[in-house]
């Protein structure tokens, strides 16, 4: 009898099952997969999941008129704005990652970027990138720390938190599902996720997308799957957002480099790998702006965080926690 129990005590629960579901939010799609007996709270708390990306984009979304950061970018300029307690943790993580990256990652690249238009082809001309990049710098921001309120030193400054608000969103998201007693889930929002727990009796797998994905591979072509348990997974890819730019014929994508004003260039995608989305998201982004010798260099100095990049060529860099230990 104590053998049975013990043996039990192991496997997952008999009649749990995985439940999924999807809905589009963040200008992306949120995938939700738990592992539940009762289908009815693993259908309550998926719904849950989507409240709290909701809520996220809600917040944080520059698009939206009436998120906290729309209004930060209104009025900042004018005189310092009080934070709520997620933004302050938001922009001072985006701070942490700016000074760790040499400046790759930036939060004020919108204030060039947000003349890009990828719907409608548009890029801004070189004269307007050269007349905006002074207003281009995390330094520009100013906190002051014991009234929790933020000030932009110049005029034309402007934030987006895309490089690093899926991360913390899908974060939240494994928190909530956490308090709901869930053991075992799955959470995507584009290309941001993390596994909780395994998928059962096997880790979860998440494959890298394959950049420029041929007839032969299909469009869900995938270059690299990698088994995680436990982990967040993030990658920034030139394919996310892009169009062709008729004049040059070069790739005209989301990640920009603070430095040039213009889409970064040398590699096709940068997965980075963690214990939390808040960290692998702005990682992933800074790395691809970094490039290879950088960005290795870069994930090497950052204990438990790991990055596969593949660069213009189509050929894989792993850091050197993902090499095999005979290549190391
Ligand atoms: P991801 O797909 O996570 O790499 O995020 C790409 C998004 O990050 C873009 O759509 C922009 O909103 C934002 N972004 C682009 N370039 C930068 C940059 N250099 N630093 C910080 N955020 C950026
Ligand atoms: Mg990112």
């Amino acid at each position: 009898m104590l053998f049975v129990m013990a043996l039990l005590g192991f496997l997952p629960c008999a009649h749990a099952a995985w439940f999924e579901k999807s809905a589009p939010i963040m200008g992306t799609r949120v995938y939700v997969n738990v592992w539940h007996k009762d289908e009815k709270l693993a259908q309550a708390a998926i719904e849950h999941v989507f409240e709290v990306m909701r809520g996220v984009d809600a917040r944080l979304s520059p698009y939206k008129p009436d998120s906290d950061l729309s209004r930060l970018n209104r009025v900042a300029a004018k005189r310092p704005v009080v934070l709520t307690r997620e933004l302050l943790l938001l922009l001072e993580k985006s701070q942490w990652a700016y000074g760790v990256t040499d400046g790759a990652f930036d939060i004020t690249f919108a204030s060039v970027g947000r003349l890009y238009d990828y719907r409608e082809k548009r890029l801004p001309s070189p004269e307007q990138i050269q007349q905006l990049l002074p207003a281009l710098s995390t330094a520009h921001l100013a906190f002051d720390k014991a009234h929790n309120t933020l000030r932009f030193l110049h005029p034309e400054v402007a934030l987006d938190l895309g490089g690093i608000a899926k991360g913390y969103a899908v974060d939240l998201a494994i928190e909530a599902l956490k308090k709901r007693g869930i053991q075992h889930a799955y959470v995507s929002a584009g290309g941001d996720s993390r596994a909780l727990g395994n998928r059962g009796d096997r880790p979860w797998l998440i494959g890298i997308k394959h950049p420029r994905p041929s007839k032969a591979l299909g469009e869900a072509g995938t270059v690299i799957t990698l088994p995680v348990d436990n982990l967040s997974v993030s990658t920034s890819g030139d394919y996310e957002r892009f169009f062709i730019d008729e004049k040059s014929g070069d790739r005209i994508h989301h990640i920009i480099n603070p430095k040039t004003g213009a889409s970064a260039s040398g590699v096709m995608s940068v997965t980075v790998i963690g214990p939390e989305g808040l960290t692998t998201d702005p990682l992933s982004t800074a790395i691809f702006v970094l490039g290879v010798a950088k960005g290795l260099k870069l994930i090497h100095s950052i204990a438990h965080y790991d990055a596969i990049i593949l660069d213009s060529t189509g050929q894989v860099h792993y850091s050197n926690g993902l090499m095999p230990p005979d290549e190391s």
